[in-house]
């Protein structure tokens, strides 16, 4: 209890640069950071033809290094997410925390320590957005870049995709306008722009072509919204979607981190508007339940318990809790 007390103590100072005595306005600093109109790029309808030369994977892991909730004591959590992913040919490290607290070592640095999981074992890096819970605190935001630990990381030789122009001290980030292959079985569905109360936001998500399977949909914060991501995948690929693991952003009735009472997640995504209510939810996942998803597994870190359980009631065993430390094993047997 006084962990998560912290936690949100510290994301008070983490927002704290967010000028909440305007709520319903957008801070420009906020959407020059995140992307948004900047940006030329095509929109999520856009992609007429399916994406060619994805190949595909036999096995896929996924397993959670940042995230709200942590399958042991010994790992630590917070509202952010980093997820490794596993395939035949590829390591990938999906965004890179907060590191909230700015803390040494940072949760992610932490919870690799722990977990046994080396810089050299990740060959490719893939940032969804520019918030500060993905790309390891509001400083690298800020500066539109990322990073893993209080103190520089060297990733040169690792490949790295950003949803917007981003720079990182020797290495050229590949600047994603499209959907394009990152990997065999492998692929980034390419930005679509959330609109929402802090500013528009580029983001992409994860594309796995599993094989005898279909395509498994990572995502980070899921601002593009479910159903922008259902769609675009359809567009993308003949398969139909296996599973959903990550983000989709249902701080309903409220979310992780509130503020001298104000819900900071409902905020920066609704403003003064209500916001969706849980019947609103209901209907999205009434939409993905419809394209028969095997594998579900909502992240905690940006929606409540209440939707979780949502979720879980819909797809039984479907489901999969998201918890830092505990592998997801989509395809492919125990190594
Ligand atoms: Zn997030
Ligand atoms: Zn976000």
């Amino acid at each position: 209890m006084m962990a998560k007390l912290k936690r949100h103590l510290i994301l008070v100072a983490f927002f704290a640069l967010v000028p909440l005595t305007q709520p319903g306005t957008a801070p420009s600093n906020w959407a020059d950071a995140a992307g948004g109109p900047n940006t030329a790029k095509p929109g999520s309808t856009g992609f007429a033809s399916k994406l060619g030369n994805v190949g595909e994977t036999r096995t896929l892991e996924i397993l959670p290094l940042v995230d709200w909730n942590t399958a042991s004591l010994k790992l630590r959590g917070e509202a952010g997410v980093s997820y490794l992913v596993r395939t035949d040919k590829s390591t990938i490290l999906f965004d890179v925390g907060g590191n909230l607290e700015n803390s040494d070592p940072s949760p992610l640095v932490a919870n690799m320590l722990q977990l046994g999981i080396k810089l050299a074992d990740i060959d490719t890096i893939v940032i969804s957005h520019n918030h500060p819970d993905h790309v390891g605190g509001q400083t690298s935001m800020f500066s539109r870049t990322f990073s893993l630990d209080s103190k520089p990381v060297d990733l040169r030789g690792k490949r790295v995709y950003v949803p917007i122009p981003m720079t990182y001290p020797d290495i050229e980030p590949v600047t994603v306008l499209e959907p394009m292959v990152i990997a065999p079985g492998v692929a980034t569905i390419g930005p679509i722009t959330g609109r929402i109360n802090m500013g528009p936001v580029d983001e992409q998500a994860l594309a796995i072509r599993v094989e005898g399977r279909g395509i498994v949909l990572i995502v980070g914060c899921g601002h593009q919204g479910l159903s922008n991501l259902l769609t675009r995948s359809t567009l993308l690929f003949e398969e139909p979607i296996y599973g959903v693991v990550g983000g989709l952003h249902y701080p309903i009735p409220q979310g992780r981190v509130i503020v001298a009472g104000v819900d900071i997640q409902r905020w920066a995504t609704y403003g003064s508007d209500s916001g969706p209510t849980a019947d609103d939810v209901q209907r999205e996942i009434d939409l993905l339940a419809r394209t028969g998803p095997q594998w579900v597994s909502l992240s905690p870190h940006d929606s409540s318990d209440e939707m979780i359980e949502v979720f879980r009631a819909k797809f039984g065993p479907r489901y999969h809790d998201l918890r830092v430390g505990e592998a997801q094993l989509i395809a492919g047997v125990k190594p």
